[in-house]
């Protein structure tokens, strides 16, 4: 009987298990796929202490329902009455404050920064040769309005401790010779850190193996076996597995698995789409995302580009909207006139959903109800910025051990 089973093997589940097997624990990945192709890999990879407003910020809902009677925008809600969606929206535009904005921006500032210095740490280890770079992040806007929006991040992010600095559209311009701009200006966030997700999860998969750590996959973990307060194993349609220790880091399942233990961890996906440029003829020398469009471009080694963007909250049923891809690249074109890409076919465009908890933090740590489950998941736009971060809380508390940042922010309980 192994020590710790994991449920997913996503960067989440992985990196928890890494952290684990690295503490000695004897590890169980299982994942219902066969972790080739889920949402983290084709995201955009960005590792970013730059993000410490979470989704769940003032004046998203209004733009939202704004947004949401365009096909073109960058953000959608598909209407339902699924009661699962219902309670998410209803948590979500309670947690829509400048109060929650403001009591979330340390903890997600410390878990991210956490998660740079794991990566750094990791990409040094023997078996580990991913695509990192810490070179900073830009955004680029185009209008007045976001300048003004953009100098009050600068500010907060100042107050954090971040170091941003406004860019007119000169500095901003010479920090991308390779590209001629559209754009009214910038700000650049030095502390950031991007890296290539499909590297790192190969990575891990093979030091993982080497290292002894089981994987079941294409074996979807469907119900549970408890004792009181105490959970006793998992059960797949073909076997059951029993474990002294479990972590649910499902991704955007994790809530309606989580469900089936009668525990409220209000979650829906958030699905995105990315294409990777192999040969673009262009050359960028940072991250750099489109502001008002909410898209992301990525520098990915090699003369790759990976272009990202879009939250469509929507059942992980939903067949994916390719059109929302075309809308991608033409909001690209309008800040980089240049980059004039036609629509990539079908099997050439990624999409994955991102786990979105109910006020944008993700979910990490044990559950009141039962002794010997962790879980870790929720985090929406930056799963995999704190996917190191994570791992490392989540063997701690496994492990009994203070954790190395406060973690009570995360706490799995606070919509029961
Ligand atoms: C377009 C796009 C761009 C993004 N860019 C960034 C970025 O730049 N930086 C960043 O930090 N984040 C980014 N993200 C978000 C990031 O990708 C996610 O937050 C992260 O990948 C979530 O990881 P996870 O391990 O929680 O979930 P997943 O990667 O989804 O893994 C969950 C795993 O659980 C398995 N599973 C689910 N249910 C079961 C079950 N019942 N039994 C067994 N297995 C199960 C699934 O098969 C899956 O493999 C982006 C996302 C998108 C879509």
């Amino acid at each position: 009987m192994p020590d710790v089973i994991i449920i997913g093997g996503g960067v989440i589940g992985l990196c928890s298990a890494y952290y684990l097997n690295q503490n000695g624990y004897d590890v169980t990945v299982i994942d219902k796929t066969d972790m080739l192709d889920g949402c983290s890999y084709g995201n955009a990879g960005y590792v970013c202490p730059s993000h410490f407003v979470p989704l769940a910020s003032p004046g998203v809902v209004r733009q939202g329902l704004k947004w949401m009677t365009s096909s073109k925008s960058p953000f959608y809600v598909q209407p339902s009455l699924n009661m699962n969606l219902l309670k998410w929206g209803y948590h979500f535009v309670k947690s829509c404050t400048k109060a929650h904005v403001a009591s979330s921006a340390i903890p997600l500032r410390d878990i991210a920064l956490l998660g740079i210095k794991l990566y750094e740490e990791l990409n040094s280890q023997e078996g580990f040769n991913f695509y990192f770079e810490k070179k900073g992040m830009l955004e680029f806007f185009k209008t007045e309005k976001t300048m003004h929006h953009e100098k009050e991040m600068v500010a907060k992010a100042k107050w954090l401790g971040i170091d941003a600095k406004l860019l007119d559209k000169k500095e901003a311009a010479e920090m991308e010779p390779g590209i001629d701009v559209d754009i009214l200006g910038g700000i650049y966030y030095s502390c950031d850190a991007h890296l290539n997700p499909n590297e790192l999860m190969h990575c891990l998969i093979s030091f993982l193996k080497k290292n002894n750590v089981r994987f079941v996959t294409n074996e979807e973990v469907t119900n549970f076996m408890t004792d009181g307060k105490t959970l006793k194993g998992v059960k797949t349609r073909s076997s059951e597995y029993t474990a002294d220790h479990f972590v649910l880091a499902s991704g955007s399942w994790s809530g309606e698995l989580a469900s089936k233990l009668d525990l409220r961890i209000p979650l829906v996906g958030g699905r995105g789409y990315s294409i990777t440029l192999e040969n673009s003829g262009f050359e960028i020398n940072h991250p750099i995302i489109l502001t008002e469009s909410r898209v992301a471009l990525t520098p990915l080694g090699e003369n790759k580009i990976r272009i990202g963007g879009t939250m469509e909250i929507t059942s992980t049923n939903t067949p994916p909207k390719i059109g929302r891809v075309k809308t991608i690249l033409e909001s690209v074109k309008k800040y980089i006139p240049a980059f004039d890409f036609p629509l990539p076919s079908l099997d050439k465009i990624w999409y994955g959903y991102r786990p979105c908890s109910a006020d944008g933090l993700p979910y990490i740590g044990r559950v009141r109800k039962y002794e010997n489950l962790i879980i870790a998941s929720g985090h929406s736009m930056v799963g995999l910025s704190l996917g190191a971060a994570t791992g490392k809380l989540v063997s701690e508390v496994v492990n009994n051990e203070p954790a190395s940042i406060n973690i009570d922010p995360f706490s799995p309980d606070r919509f029961n």
